[in-house]
């Protein structure tokens, strides 16, 4: 069943159940401490929060989501996309547990023909919270699952919570048995990579008290009004339902493999080290091109440099594979092919979102070609020199004279088997700053020539800390 399709019987399943349909909100709001929409649920939380009150009790949506927290995972596992749809169901204090167990199971389960996925329920499994006997309940009574298919779990894992003060409760989450081939018996509980998460029921019943953490509050006495946000995965259900291997694997992801295949002479599938990074590639393109579209442009800080840190990995990885032309206006092009009947909105913008590719894409292979060189000379005389370190000196050198910028130098010390001197590296971009200070203040333009890189290296440290974020040398190759 193709992606269009999965959305389309997703919404129609729960507006026939008398759901008001509700487009996708931007991935960008107008929200200092939300980088991106990562929910289905975030663009409704007024009502959840009782500030506004519904136009409808009940809704559904396809939320466009990112979670830069997935980034480390994309690639590697199965079942991790930094841009994927949410799909949900929500009760405002209309139904709860029942309706919400009942809505999820019986689109999962019924046939194509009526109007649902077709699941086979014998591959079925689900979670509870610990002490959630009324969603056990209904789950072996009212639905029919037998017990040693039903998983209690901890906090961490089946317990919800939006903040303090604000609404909290247990949830219940339903999981795809892909077989034996994929790892061990036990449930979700044992394997989450053979038992594949695809659909999250939130009971929003209690008022969240004090403590931070995930699994350290205080949970208060019941709201006055029970709520449910359901999201389930689309990408993930199209790949179960696709009998592919993975998320990247699915018909809005494929074709991304298939240029990159293209570009670069390589196949997918012959080299495990290779197809992380053709995975990368297409989920990177499909998020970069969505996050342009939706308003993102390439920067130095917040949303901007998960933005161009997207950009330059795919730039990286495709060379990696062997390409050596420019890459990315055929990589928007085959996105636009793929999701844009989705997101009509994104063909109407798709030269915009060309330009601002291609764009980063010319600025960062000028970078790599000046300062590809000295990093091979540098990485071979720390290997001459017995040490398995580049020096603080030698980044430094790296990104004063070529622009170089440390997260790349990473990067590429990590493939080449060596470390960086990271804290030289730093305090010698401090010296360089207390400099440029003086400078300035004598009126002297030191940084006149800067390429775009040396303006995010001197913007300081909160370079560093999106690098943290989202990168891991170990994961960027
Ligand atoms: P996982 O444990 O697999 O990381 P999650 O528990 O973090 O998933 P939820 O926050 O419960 O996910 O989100 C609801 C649903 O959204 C999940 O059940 C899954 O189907 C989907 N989903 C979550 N994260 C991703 C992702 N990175 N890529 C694709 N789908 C996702
Ligand atoms: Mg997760
Ligand atoms: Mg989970
Ligand atoms: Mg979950």
């Amino acid at each position: 069943m193709q992606t269009h399709e999965i959305r389309r019987r997703f919404l129609d399943h729960f507006v026939r159940a008398g759901h008001a349909e509700v487009p996708s909100a931007s991935l960008v709001l107008d929200d200092p401490n939300l980088l991106f929409v990562n929910a289905g649920m975030v663009p409704f939380k007024p009502y959840f929060l009782g500030q506004e009150t519904p136009e409808h009790a009940t809704a559904t949506s396809i939320q466009k989501c990112v979670r830069t927290l997935d980034i480390e995972e994309v690639g590697i596992t199965t079942r991790h996309n930094t841009f994927f749809q949410m799909a949900g169901n929500f009760s405002f204090g209309d139904y709860f547990k029942e309706g919400a167990i009942r809505h999820a199971w019986s689109l999962l389960t019924s046939s194509v023909d009526d109007g649902g996925f077709g699941i086979d329920p014998g591959l079925l499994w689900v979670t509870v919270y610990l002490d959630d006997d009324e969603a056990y309940g209904i789950w072996r009574d009212v639905v029919g699952v037998p017990e040693g298919r039903i998983q209690r779990r901890g906090m961490a894992d089946n317990y919800w919570s939006m903040g303090v003060p604000g609404p909290c409760g247990p949830c219940s989450e339903i999981f795809y048995d892909r077989g034996p081939a994929y790892g061990v018996e036990g449930g979700p509980e044992a394997d989450e990579d053979r038992y594949i998460e695809i659909w999250n029921l939130v009971f929003m019943q209690n008022e969240r008290g004090e403590g931070t953490g995930k699994d350290a509050f205080e949970i208060l006495g019941p709201l006055p009004k029970q709520s449910i946000d359901t999201g389930m995965g689309i990408e993930r259900v199209a790949f179960l339902l696709q009998g592919v291997e993975n998320v990247y694997e699915t018909d809005l992801l494929r074709p991304v493999i298939d240029t990159a295949e293209r570009l670069s002479g390589t196949r997918y599938g012959v080299d495990s080290a290779s197809d992380v990074r053709f995975r990368v590639i297409a989920d990177h393109a499909r998020t970069a091109y969505m996050l342009i579209s939706d308003g993102v442009t390439p920067g130095n800080e917040g949303r901007g440099y998960i933005l161009r840190r997207l950009l330059r990995r795919i730039v990286r990885s495709v060379r990696l594979l062997g390409a050596t032309g420019d890459t990315m206006a055929e990589f928007m092009a085959t996105v636009k092919e793929a999701i844009g009947p989705s997101f009509p909105e994104t063909i109407a913008g798709y030269e915009r979102i060309e330009r601002i590719a291609v764009a980063e894409e010319i600025a960062f292979l000028k970078t790599l070609e000046s300062g590809t060189q000295l990093f091979e000379r540098a990485a071979e005389e720390a290997r001459e020199s017995g040490a398995a370190t580049l020096s603080g000196r030698q980044a430094f050198a790296l990104h004063d004279t070529h622009g170089f910028p440390i997260d790349l130098t990473l990067e590429m010390a990590a493939e080449a088997g060596l470390q960086v001197d990271e804290a030289g590296f730093r305090s010698l971009m401090s010296e360089q700053r207390a400099r440029a200070k003086a400078d300035s203040r004598s009126k002297k333009h030191a940084h006149a020539d800067l390429s775009v890189y040396r303006d995010f290296l001197d913007a300081g440290e909160t370079v560093f800390t999106g690098f943290t974020e989202l990168t891991d040398e170990s994961t960027l190759l």
